[in-house]
């Protein structure tokens, strides 16, 4: 039975005295929740934000992380500069790294793979573009990403990793994919993960979806069998939008 995981990925929003306070008040609220919860501030917020959360069930993850342990890479940030802060979750692949900063599947790949033997948890983002969706390609993008994405990951390692099914088109536009849609691609994302480690694998591994959640669509989106959860993302900058979805289960 797969727990359901609700993140929040603040992007580039809140300085770190409004996320620690925020923070503060969404672990006081979200102490009985029924899913596993996680925000994602940015990195000058994860020191206070940590502290913040510290002894309740919020999870604090970065929003990325370098692919090399330390040395001249100018304005980056490391995996073990994360762990020492209490930072051991990472979000990587999302659509806007990969579309601004020109993030490739084998560069979010390499990420992955210094991020596990850093002993870091990973949500890993896919999703199609508007344009991809349209012209058939939905299928083959989302069988790269995942593949690719994954190369060099242990069976092992896949509880380590969860995955983040976010359509391009869906993200910070209002438009969310009908639930029927987003299961079918959650399935077909399940379906690649079965054919590279296994059923036993591909059943214990989470499959958030993400793209415009929000309250009023949270609990049809959550009723389907092959999606674990959401990673959010304006809706988790409030706690009128944000409680409301960790609440959705109960
Ligand atoms: C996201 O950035 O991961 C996201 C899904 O954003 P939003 O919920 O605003 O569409």
């Amino acid at each position: 039975m797969r727990k359901l995981y609700i993140a929040g990925n603040w992007k580039m929003n809140k300085t770190p005295s409004e996320a620690a306070s925020f923070a503060k008040e969404l672990a006081e609220k979200a102490s009985d929740a029924k899913v596993k919860v996680m925000i994602a501030p940015t990195f000058v917020c994860l020191p206070d934000v940590v502290k913040a959360v510290k002894g309740t069930n919020v999870i604090v993850a970065a929003q990325n992380v370098n692919d090399h342990k330390s040395g001249a890479y100018t304005g980056e940030v490391s995996a073990d500069m994360l762990k020492d802060i209490g930072v051991n979750t990472v979000i990587l692949g999302h659509s806007e790294r990969r579309q601004y900063y020109g993030e490739t599947d084998e560069f979010i790949n390499a990420k992955v793979l210094f991020a596990l033997e850093s002993g870091m948890d990973i949500v890993l983002c896919v999703g199609e573009t508007l344009e991809e969706r349209e012209s058939g390609a939905l299928e083959d993008v989302l069988k790269r990403q995942v593949s690719v994405g994954l190369s060099g990951v242990s069976a092992e390692n896949m509880k380590k990793i969860t995955i983040a099914y976010e359509p391009v088109w869906a993200i910070g536009t209002g438009k969310t994919a009908t639930p029927a849609d987003a299961e079918a691609s959650h399935a077909f994302i399940r379906g690649v993960v079965k054919d590279i480690y296994g059923s036993d694998v591909a059943e214990n591994t989470i499959i958030q979806y993400g793209g415009s959640v929000k309250p009023a669509n949270v609990k049809e989106l959550m009723a389907q069998p092959d999606i674990d959860g959401a990673l959010v993302g304006g809706a988790s900058l409030t706690l009128e939008q944000f409680l409301p979805i960790i609440h959705c289960v109960d």
